[in-house]
């Protein structure tokens, strides 16, 4: 079964808002198996309107419409269905009543012009809005001996989405063909989303039943993998399958099996070795510590740390010698080392992180000055050993903080493997 959206609504094709119902009702419909094959959106014009609805019955099974059931002259979503099916409009007085009722409890007259929100569709079931006043509808037909599923939805998203998940998603489950769906996501750091395409490819291949998405940005790929199958046991047998293969294909490029972050992958690994850490930050200012305390329980391993942001604050908070900045410049491995090793000694912690680098856009000063935007030091100890690695991160400022500590988890990890 194939299904279009149409977000409907002359605002979301200017650039001051988007259409997000649209994303809602995808993960709704995935959730019951179906694919969005097609997304419409399309301005309040009688015209328009009714070509895009002429459009998506012929090439969809099933059509969600969300917006224009307003009481005003631009709200047209109802009006413009009932014309293209060439069926009519009449008004249901139980909706009427509630709409009155509606204002009543405001103390307020219903205008006139509201009266239309009441008009249902012939033959439409009325889908009653408890969060609103227009009702959504629901239609079953026979478009030239296929079956159709038709909903118009309220346009606000607090109406929308109760709407949809308590008439709508019973409706549609009854109407499919019963079926399972399972889900695997694998995650991996730091590596060309090509390269992944080009090693993982050849293996889909011999999964045609599997959905298979890959995602990519902030320094992480996702791959996703989503089968649908008359029974769960043999659509989790099919992404087992396919996540096993990738896996021993990817091998410990990935951090994660089943869909964990970075962050949590990392906290994870030192809880079950029984390691702390602390971190000594630069030009990621308190980012990574920002990333590792975002997770609940986050504590039972990481110490904390420091925002080493000036040279005086690597002395005073880190205890970096001075000299080492003097001689070496504050973005070099010599103080990458000092920051870890120092915040290891202070906080008392069994693994540090140190993180120094140019974060740009402008050229840094003094003996970093012909130190390229990007470079980036990270030094990992754990008192007896310390390494630290050399990157050169391209982009702008967020990107090279956001990768900085990307590459810091990703080093911590492998050394924790
Ligand atoms: P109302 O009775 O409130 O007029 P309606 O069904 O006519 O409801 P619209 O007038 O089209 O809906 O939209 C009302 C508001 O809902 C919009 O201002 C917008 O904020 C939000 N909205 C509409 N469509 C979408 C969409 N596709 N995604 C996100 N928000 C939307
Ligand atoms: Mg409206």
């Amino acid at each position: 079964m194939l299904a279009e959206i149409i977000a409907v609504g002359s605002e979301m094709l200017t650039p001051h808002r988007q259409d997000t119902n649209s994303l809602f009702l995808t993960a709704g419909l995935n959730d019951l198996g179906v694919t969005v094959a097609f997304k419409t959106i399309v301005g309040d014009n009688r015209q328009h309107l009714r070509s895009a609805i002429h459009t998506a019955i012929r090439r969809a099974d099933i059509v969600l419409l969300s917006g224009g059931l307003g009481p005003t002259e631009d709200d047209l979503t109802r009006e413009c269905l009932a014309e293209t099916l060439r069926l009519s409009l009449h008004r249901n007085e139980a909706v009427l009543e509630f709409l009155q009722k509606r204002f009543a409890a405001r103390n307020m007259e219903m205008p006139a012009n509201n009266a239309k929100q009441a008009d249902q569709i012939e033959g439409a079931e009325i889908l009653p809005n408890l969060n609103g006043s227009a009702p959504g509808q629901w239609l079953d037909f026979a478009h030239h001996g296929h079956r159709k599923l038709v909903a118009l939805l309220p346009g606000p998203p607090k109406e929308l989405q109760p709407l949809f998940d308590s008439e709508c998603k019973p409706r549609l489950a009854a109407a499919l063909p019963p079926y399972y769906l399972a889900r695997r996501q694998l995650r991996m750091a730091l590596i060309p989303e090509s390269l992944v395409d080009a090693r993982t490819a050849p293996i889909y291949n011999q999964f045609p039943d599997v959905q298979t998405t890959i995602l990519a940005g902030s320094g992480e790929i996702q791959l996703h993998f989503v089968c649908v199958k008359h029974t769960l046991a043999a659509a989790e047998a099919r992404v087992e399958a396919v996540a096993d293969a990738v896996a021993r294909e990817m091998g410990d490029d990935i951090f994660s099996l089943s869909g964990e972050s970075l962050e949590e992958v990392v906290l994870l690994m030192l809880g079950v070795r029984r390691r702390t850490l602390a971190v000594a930050e630069s030009c990621t200012g308190g980012l990574l510590g920002q990333r590792l305390t975002s997770i609940p329980g986050s504590s039972r391993v990481f110490l904390g740390g420091a925002i080493a942001y000036s040279d005086r604050s690597k002395t005073a908070l880190a205890d970096v010698p001075s000299y080492l900045i003097d001689e070496h410049g504050a973005v070099s491995d010599t103080v990458a080392r000092a920051l870890a090793e120092g915040i290891r000694r202070r906080t008392g912690s069994s693994l540090a992180l140190g993180i120094t680098g140019i974060a740009g856009p402008t050229a840094p000063r003094g003996l970093d000055a012909n130190k390229p935007v990007g470079l980036v030091y990270i030094a990992l100890t754990d008192g007896e050993d310390t390494q630290v690695k050399e990157f050169l991160i391209p982009g702008d400022r967020d990107r090279i903080r956001l990768w900085s500590t990307q590459h810091a988890l990703e080093m911590l990890r492998r050394s924790l493997q």
